[in-house]
């Protein structure tokens, strides 16, 4: 069922869970468009690599925020439709590369309710569909930059993709039940933006509590269960 939930409530359902029934939780977050937001990214990309090199429509920040799927925008020009290919390969190799990363900004609050976590001595992973080989220590840097991770954070904490040869739902998937092995006895708490890949986890773990980031998503589509609009 559909439910708007707040930060607070989920620290707060934690907590009581861990105080009544000892339970044991991980918290497993998506970075992009969940932790950080990348629309000064895709803006950035879009008009420095392919609004004047391909002359497409000018789209603001503002869209951008509102729209992670740019092509759904442009698709009826002329010179999208001559160009799709190029223009499609052109924004991804930039986007998953390290360069760009720099300008992606953590969504107001994320810090705090991660703090919590840390003071509840719940573990934090991220798992993200990043690519490893490229932007792994660039990943590292911004999270360092901006407080997410504690000194005590370990490496294998931050899960990232090997290839691009699997969907991301796939890949997570099958690193969450990783994750499970690792800690038999926790229950997880998983954080991610796209519909998609919150149906895939709650339909494969029962007992996980999945929370959809509501920012913007590959894929528009709903998500029949927890949402959570803003982290602070
Ligand atoms: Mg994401």
């Amino acid at each position: 069922m559909k439910q708007i939930i707040t930060s607070n409530a989920i620290l707060q359902t934690l907590n009581f869970h861990k105080n009544r029934f000892n339970a044991q939780f991980v918290c497993v977050f998506d970075l992009d468009d969940t932790i950080f937001d990348t629309s000064y990214r895709r803006f950035y990309i879009y008009g420095k690599f392919l609004q004047k090199q391909y002359h497409l429509p000018a789209l603001s920040l503002y869209i951008h925020k509102n729209h992670y799927n740019f092509i759904t925008l442009i698709e009826n020009t002329h010179n999208f439709q001559e160009n799709r290919s190029d223009i499609v390969e052109t924004f991804y190799n930039l986007f998953l590369s390290d360069s760009f990363l720099d300008l992606d900004k953590p969504f107001p609050g994320v810090r705090t309710f991660l703090n919590f976590l840390h003071i509840l001595r719940i573990p934090v992973i991220f798992l993200t569909g990043r690519l490893k080989s490229a932007m792994r220590i660039s990943t590292y840097e911004s999270l360092r930059k901006y407080g997410l991770i504690s000194p005590s954070f370990k490496q294998e904490f931050l899960v990232m993709k090997k290839n691009t040869k699997k969907a991301d739902f796939e890949f997570k998937k099958r690193e969450l039940k990783r994750i499970r092995a690792v800690f038999p006895e926790s229950r997880l708490a998983i954080f991610d933006n796209e519909s998609k890949n919150c149906s895939v986890f709650s339909e494969t773990y029962q007992d996980t509590i999945v929370v959809k980031f509501n920012s913007v998503q590959k894929v528009n589509r709903p998500y029949n269960g927890l949402l959570l609009n803003h982290w602070a």
